[in-house]
């Protein structure tokens, strides 16, 4: 039977109606057969995540103060969705240790990766599936780093003694045996080891939100959610500031061609957002996947007559700048010029001058222009830079809105093309792109 694995994000599982949801959704496909649980998230915007509340009974801990109270609300939490549920499940004994344990010192690591644990007991005794902790089957070196093949070998053979189990996202252990976590929002990355370890069909990964939108909301009213996106077009969104999963949760997948599919636990008919391999997409003449960007990049702007005769001028100026711990984001090169686009919090105002003094100094321009408070958005989707007409839209979108182009970068990639605007120009640019690639919907009559 194929299997599936499905990652089920902290407000999917923050009350006992949560956790309603979480079963139909499992017991509607058998083939949803190794399930990954967040700890519970917050139930409302003044709600508390529970991790957030681990991490502060760790620190009061430390300081030797009294942590009593925080411990006490996560208690509740637990023990509420327990009997809301009708279950047996008796957790006194795991809340006891736990409890004894941070006061005794535990590392924020153990304490931290309790409300996983916690959650996915909660979650296995009310499904009937197996729980496996995740100690045994997710391992990490001394060092704290990944232990990829360690973790294929005991997973792949461990899990194969269950037919269905629920394994607690966020943390696994080192050889020594102590618990280390994934950084925050890490049980998305532990859903997609599991997925490559058993081999999924499919990895799914269960939010609040519909998918991914074509841009973001905080700019563009109501934008579509995005079917389907390549991992490359991804990468590309989520460098520019597109965000609903962890990273390094893509990876692991990525590798394995195992499809992402992003869905909604409050919605769980629709869609959601389907993340595939690169290989055979079409997309539709004309059409993009998304729009992304973010503000606070300088621009180093340097001309110097017969640069492009000139051997070693590139490494020279990349010495200069590599010297200075700084990387760039664009280089975008003419006959004679040549231009650095670097985020700003890698130039503080001293570096700044240091850097310019330096590439003076070493490349000997005819002149160095900064221009500063420059935002970069990145119109993304496959193949659309072999379009005709592609950029002239977006062109004419921007010259429309009297919006002045700054640069523009379309590398050797064919998914995007990467405009700079100024800081300011940033909200009305990203809207008239959106809006020229998809037009509002005609009422129907
Ligand atoms: N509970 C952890 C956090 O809040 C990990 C996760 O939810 O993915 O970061």
């Amino acid at each position: 039977m194929e299997i599936k694995v499905a990652k089920f994000g902290g407000s999917s599982l923050a009350n006992a109606s949560q956790f309603r949801k979480v079963r139909n959704i499992v017991e509607a496909d058998p083939t949803r057969r190794y399930i990954i649980p967040s700890a519970p998230g917050k139930r409302d915007k003044h709600d508390h995540k529970i991790t957030d509340l681990l991490y502060k009974c760790h620190v009061l801990a430390q300081k030797g103060q009294p942590f009593t109270e925080v411990f006490a609300l996560i208690k509740e939490r637990y023990l509420t969705i327990c009997t809301e549920l009708g279950l047996s499940l008796d957790l006194q004994a795991d809340l006891d240790e736990i409890e004894a344990r941070i006061k005794a010192g535990a590392s924020a690591d153990y304490t931290a990766s309790r409300g996983e644990f916690l959650n996915g007991k909660i979650l296995a005794a009310y499904l009937g599936f197996a729980f496996v902790d995740a100690a045994d089957v997710i391992f990490f070196d001394a060092e704290g780093r990944f232990n990829a093949v360690k973790t294929q070998t005991v997973l792949s053979r461990e899990l194969a003694r269950y037919p269905r189990a629920v394994i607690p996202g966020f943390y696994g252990s080192t050889a020594g045996g102590q618990i280390h976590t994934f950084t925050r929002g890490g049980s998305d990355i532990t859903g997609a080891i599991i997925a490559r370890g058993v081999n999924a069909a499919l990895y799914e990964n269960w939010t609040d939100v519909p998918g991914f939108l074509m841009a973001d909301p905080r700019v563009v009213k109501n934008p579509k959610p995005i079917r389907e996106v390549t991992y490359r077009e991804l990468r590309e969104l989520a460098y520019m500031g597109a965000s609903v999963l962890h990273e390094e949760a893509i990876f692991p997948v990525r590798e394995a061609k195992i499809p992402i599919n992003i869905k909604n636990t409050n919605d769980p008919e629709a869609p959601g957002t389907l993340i595939v391999s690169d290989n055979g997409n079409y997309r539709p003449p004309g059409s993009i996947t998304g729009i992304a960007g973010r503000k606070g990049f300088t621009i180093i702007a340097i001309e110097k007559t017969l640069m492009h005769s000139e051997l070693g001028f590139g490494r020279k100026l990349l010495s200069v700048i590599e010297d200075h711990g700084i990387s760039f984001e664009h280089m975008p090169s003419g006959i004679d010029t040549i231009s650095l686009v670097i985020a700003d919090n890698q130039l503080n105002p001293n570096k700044l001058d240091q850097v310019l003094a330096d590439i003076d100094h070493v490349c000997k321009p005819d002149s160095i222009e900064v221009i500063k408070d420059i935002a970069l958005i990145a119109t993304v989707g496959l193949g659309m830079a072999y379009t005709p007409g592609i950029a002239a839209k977006l062109f004419t979108a921007l010259a429309a809105g009297g919006v002045n182009v700054r640069m523009i970068d379309q590398g050797s990639s064919e998914i995007n093309i990467i405009v700079g605007v100024e800081n300011k120009d940033f909200e009305e640019a990203m809207r008239r792109i959106y809006n020229a690639f998809v037009p509002p919907e005609t009422p129907s009559l």
